[in-house]
């Protein structure tokens, strides 16, 4: 399995790993086409078979109405039925997908049943989301036909900031465990970090990933009084307190840059445009070609969800070009705020192993899908680095005497740079 029993000097990327990172990265692939083969397959059926208006006539007797022209009960069912509908087909393959192969390749720890107790709480939570989004878009298509798409995108982007504050504290413990990092080194040097930034952080908590995975990860999580960056517990014993302080490094960088901030505005912008884009095509099946009773009409759901769909496919490799920019951004905040370029090198080259992350994924793979660079682009990045860092050491050491320094002493490979730190 791991070989960290030894603790190489050198971190290595394991060639065999690489070999089935490419094999698991394909197979999850092939898996998200046939699900959108198979939603694409179930809308065709729909619309062939005019069942989206045979629901509508049937759900006709919940014609409860509390303002003209909505429908909150057909609504809802209608929603519930074409959602557990698709679940229910599409339910193999989850469990193939989301249970199955991450057992195959040695990436989850968890059993059947918490799985499945996962599988029901997400089920759930996304379903009332959903029908509270979807509530409120026909409302407003039943009251404000014209700006509907920009109420809805202003409600929504409220609403995400909401819960981007509290799914620290709401949404993910229903799923993880969270502790707070123990007292130590490496609070130590986080602590040190931040006060070199001259920026606060609010806590550091380890989550309990072992539960579910063998992977490793990190990330900046909440906004406002919720604000903490979150290590997986996957990460702590297996790599060297240099790693992980490049990994919470990228992290701080993440908030220094206020990346949360740019993702929420970013993809506001986003959803307003496909909304606005809904909206035209919507009035036109409507207003025209008189397909539908109505904008709110209850029939128009499955119309809507298709176009949702499509515009997300399309607005996906934008929404993950930006991720990608930040990522890089926060690699290069955490290279300048470390100078540690071999832990950072091998903190991503464990990552890959660990993780069955391929390295070098296609460029129209990575441009589509990916929302972090490849690990083989960060690990050029701190090359790039290291060398940028060595050519402004030599310029500097050269105005201060003429004597030759090329190489790049200015970059302890281990030990920490950090005064206050114990090792
Ligand atoms: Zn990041």
């Amino acid at each position: 399995m791991e070989t960290d029993i030894q603790q190489p000097r050198q971190v290595e990327i394991d060639a065999d790993r690489q070999v089935k990172a490419r094999e698991y990265a394909r197979l999850r692939r092939q898996l998200s086409f046939i699900s959108i083969g198979i939603a694409a397959l179930g809308m065709l059926f729909i619309f062939w078979s005019e069942l989206n208006i045979a629901l509508r006539d049937w759900l006709q007797p919940l014609n409860w109405q509390p303002v003209s022209g909505w429908y909150p009960w057909q609504v809802i069912v209608y929603f519930l039925l074409l959602m557990l509908g698709y679940e229910i087909i599409t339910a193999p393959l989850a469990y193939y997908g989301n249970f199955v192969l991450p057992h195959r390749y040695g990436l989850s720890t968890m059993t059947l049943q918490s799985w499945l107790a996962d599988l029901v709480k997400g089920l759930v939570l996304n379903l009332v989301l959903e029908v509270l989004a979807l509530e409120l878009v026909y409302l407003l298509l039943a009251t404000q036909p014209q700006t509907w798409w920009l109420w809805v995108a202003l409600i929504l982007l409220f609403f995400t900031v909401v819960m981007a504050n509290l799914a620290p504290v709401l949404i993910l413990p229903l799923f993880y465990k969270f502790s707070p990092l123990p007292e130590g080194e490496l609070t130590q040097r986080l602590l040190a970090l931040a006060d070199r930034a001259h920026t606060h952080v609010r806590g550091v908590f380890s989550m309990q990933l072992s539960s579910k995975t063998t992977a490793a990860n990190a990330a900046l999580m909440g906004l406002g009084n919720t604000r903490r960056i979150v290590l997986g517990d996957t990460m702590l014993g297996r790599y060297t307190p240099d790693e992980i302080e490049v990994v919470l490094a990228h992290e701080l960088g993440h908030h220094v840059h206020r990346d949360l901030w740019k993702l929420i505005i970013s993809q506001s912008v986003l959803t307003l445009g496909v909304l606005y884009l809904i909206n035209l095509i919507l009035h036109w099946a409507v207003d025209s070609q008189h397909y539908y009773l109505a904008l709110a009409d209850v029939a128009t759901i499955p119309y809507v969800l298709l176009l949702t769909g499509i515009f997300g496919l399309i607005v996906l490799p934008i929404s993950n070009g930006l991720s990608r920019a930040i990522e890089y951004q926060a690699d290069e905040y955490a290279l300048q705020a470390t100078k540690m370029v071999d832990a950072f090198k091998s903190a991503m080259t464990r990552m890959a192993n660990q993780n069955l992350a391929d390295i070098e994924p296609s460029p129209l793979i990575e441009f589509l899908f990916h929302d972090h660079p490849a690990i083989g682009k960060r690990l050029l990045h701190a090359d790039d680095f290291a060398s940028r860092y060595a050519l402004n050491a030599s310029i500097k050491a050269e105005s201060l005497a003429p004597t030759s320094s090329t190489e790049p002493t200015g970059i302890p490979s281990s030990g920490s740079s950090t005064p206050d730190s114990a090792h």
